[in-house]
């Protein structure tokens, strides 16, 4: 094995699938994207991606990981990781939309193994097709990292539920058709449950909540006022939410690191090309000492970020419990893929610190990392409990 910022897939059992994903988000993709005039804060309207969803879907790619009796090829975690880092590495503003990660298959997660032959047939499969999208619903304005504090509240109703609450930063939310919401169990000391909640149902009001620091418009808030859920849309059992709910997130906190990988990449491949070309007094940067040592720590670092992830991946594909590692994958990339963007913007000068340039883009989304699936401190929160049982 020998390091590269573009790895050599030929003789892996994916080559093919890796070389048509590549060629499809070089090509047709950024044709769409250019056509369209996409840049990563565009407000996208469900039509445009909704293109990319069935497109990628007809290609093969969208919901790629499942098993084939819900329409995917089976991968390990390890192959989806490697597809999730490609398509974070194509710096394509729609990359989130190939393997259904903008409210496709990937935002429903494991949660598949939860839903009824009956919820995956009305719920799940059309997501899967491109034909309906999801988002998860857990925080609150008061309610983030102590999810337990959520006022969400579910009230028996027949053989069903009333719910009412807000929930806030419900990625993919303003394309979404209903989302897998998690709620109080009303009269009942710590039980919570999760619903498939329509969209569209009266009492829900699906609006634009805080622009985060990415600037994208692909959060919303969701208001409930009495909107009422039949027992078939019960996510599992009752009592149960928060085990599917942070279930997902534990496994989600795992993947989203090779996304992130595959933007680190993107900087370091955009930051080599720069201080080649960029003159200074001295010539050109890339001949400059402490110019090869910034890119040298950044590169080690990337490569560190990335072997610890795919051990922790191989893990779980093994069957391994992977908790803590999970913890620690998620703490260690989201730092040091900061601080690697960090690096990218100093070596760009003025040229990585203006608006729309992708580099400060990549830093943006990149520090919100530190928080999203979990902050810093919960990571360290996991680890150190797992050290000390
Ligand atoms: C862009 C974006 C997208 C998001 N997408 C979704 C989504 O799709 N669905 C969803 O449900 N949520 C989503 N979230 C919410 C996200 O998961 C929360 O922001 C995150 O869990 C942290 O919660 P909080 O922001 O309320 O911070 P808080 O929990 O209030 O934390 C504030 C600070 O206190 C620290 N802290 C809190 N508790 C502890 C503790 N026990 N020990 C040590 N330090 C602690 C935190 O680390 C942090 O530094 C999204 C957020 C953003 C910004």
């Amino acid at each position: 094995m020998s390091f590269t910022l573009n790895p050599d897939y030929s003789d892996h059992p994916l080559a093919e699938t890796i070389a048509s994903l590549r060629t499809y988000l070089e090509g047709e993709l950024a044709e769409y994207e250019q056509e369209h005039e996409l840049h990563p804060e565009s407000r996208f309207d469900r039509a445009t991606l909704q293109t990319v969803w069935k497109r990628s879907h007809e290609l093969g790619f969208y919901g790629i990981h499942l098993p084939p009796e819900l329409g995917g090829r089976g991968l390990s975690h390890t192959d989806l990781a490697i597809l999730k880092e490609e398509v974070s590495a194509s710096g394509r503003v729609l990359s989130q939309s190939v393997l259904g990660d903008m409210g496709g298959p990937l935002r429903v997660g494991s949660i598949f193994r939860f839903a009824t032959p009956a919820q995956i047939e009305r719920y799940l499969l059309p997501v899967v097709r491109g034909e309906r999208a999801c988002c998860f619903s857990l925080t609150e304005t008061d309610a983030g990292s102590n999810v337990r504090a959520m006022h969400t509240v579910a009230t028996p109703e027949g053989e069903g539920w009333r719910i009412s609450g807000h929930k806030v930063f419900s990625s993919a939310g303003p394309f979404a058709d209903f989302s897998i919401l998690i709620a109080r169990m009303a009269g009942e000391e710590e039980a919570y449950s999760a619903f498939l909640v329509d969209l569209d149902s009266p009492g829900v009001q699906v609006v634009e909540g805080e622009v985060p620091l990415s600037g994208q418009h692909i959060e919303s808030d969701i208001i409930l006022d009495d909107v009422r859920v039949e027992p078939d849309q019960l996510l599992g059992e009752a009592g149960q939410g928060l085990k599917i709910g942070l279930g997902r997130v534990t496994t989600n906190r795992l993947l989203h690191c090779p996304t992130v990988l595959g933007q680190v990449r993107r900087a370091l491949t955009l930051t080599v090309d720069f201080v080649r070309n960029r003159q200074v007094a001295a010539g050109s940067m890339a001949q400059l000492q402490s110019v090869q040592h910034t890119l040298a720590e950044m590169a080690t670092d990337y490569y560190a970020a990335r072997s610890m992830t795919f051990d922790a991946l191989a893990a779980l594909d093994r069957g391994e419990a992977i908790m803590p590692e999970a913890f620690m994958c998620k703490l260690f990339v989201a730092q040091k893929a900061f601080s690697i963007v960090d690096s990218a913007m100093q070596l760009h000068g003025k040229a990585g610190m203006v608006h729309g340039s992708e580099i400060e883009g990549i830093w943006r989304r990149l520090r919100m990392f530190r928080m999203l699936t979990g902050s810093d401190e919960i990571q360290k929160n996991g680890i150190a409990k797992a050290l000390l049982s």
